[in-house]
């Protein structure tokens, strides 16, 4: 058994997901099981565009780190509320402030929430978008206010052990509660993976609007190479 790893052994047991004889490397391996059985969902041209849009909210967060986004998308597909990673209205946002993490840690309200407290009608029976699995105190007010759907990109596997066990926790209460949890997969990835490196770029970093542009010469094959190179994501 690992000592790097940071799992709260205590925790994973209460939620069930190890016994009480087994080792922490089980975790990993439930957790991949987990995984494993929400892949391959039939996704429609409205969850792309569902995605699409909880990307294109990643533009609006102030995080220097993260930038997350969430849309919500009530019966017949109709918009109902969306929301980014930022701190509460009339809260001072300054870059100042944002760089201490414990600060931001504190006073940040999650994408997935601000969504939720912007909608101005139920949420009963929605669809909830994001670019990333909910974390546990996020996925607590999803199934409170009755959110059925739930559709977000796999986790990533670079992620850290902390997150890691959160989302266990969030996709425990999803399936406790009957939230269905579907992995997005689709060109709206492309977009997020592109929308993350020109995060990273900064202030350099080219528009949307002048990439698309500059897309839009290439022949399908550069056009390709091109995207990948840019999200690092093989063609397809
Ligand atoms: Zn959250």
């Amino acid at each position: 058994m690992s000592e790097t790893i940071d799992h709260d052994l205590e925790l994973l047991q209460a939620l069930g997901i190890l016994c009480e004889n087994e080792g922490l490397e089980v975790f990993d391996t439930r957790l991949a099981e987990m995984v494993a059985a929400r892949r391959g969902a039939e996704m429609s041209n409205w969850d792309h565009r569902g995605m699409s849009e909880a990307v294109q909210k990643t533009a609006y967060s102030k995080d220097p780190r993260r930038k997350v986004g969430a849309y919500i998308s009530g019966a017949r597909n109709k918009p109902i509320a969306w929301g980014y990673n930022g701190l509460p209205r009339g809260i001072d946002d300054s870059p100042s402030r944002l760089q201490v993490r414990s600060a931001k840690l504190k006073l940040m309200a999650h994408a997935e929430r601000n969504a939720l407290d912007n909608a101005e009608q139920p949420v009963v029976g929605a669809t909830l978008y994001c670019t990333q699995i909910p974390c546990a105190e996020c996925a607590k007010s999803i199934v409170q206010r009755g959110i059925s759907r739930v559709v977000c990109p796999e986790p990533d596997q670079q992620v850290s052990e902390y997150w890691r066990q959160d989302a266990a926790i969030s996709m425990i209460q999803f399936a406790e509660a009957g939230v269905t949890l579907e992995w997005y997969e689709g060109p709206a990835l492309d977009l997020l993976a592109l929308r993350r490196r020109l995060y990273l770029m900064g202030a350099d970093a080219p528009s949307l609007e002048q990439i698309a542009g500059g897309l839009m010469q290439l022949d399908e094959e550069t056009f390709k190479r091109t995207l990948y190179q840019l999200t690092d994501t093989p063609p397809f």
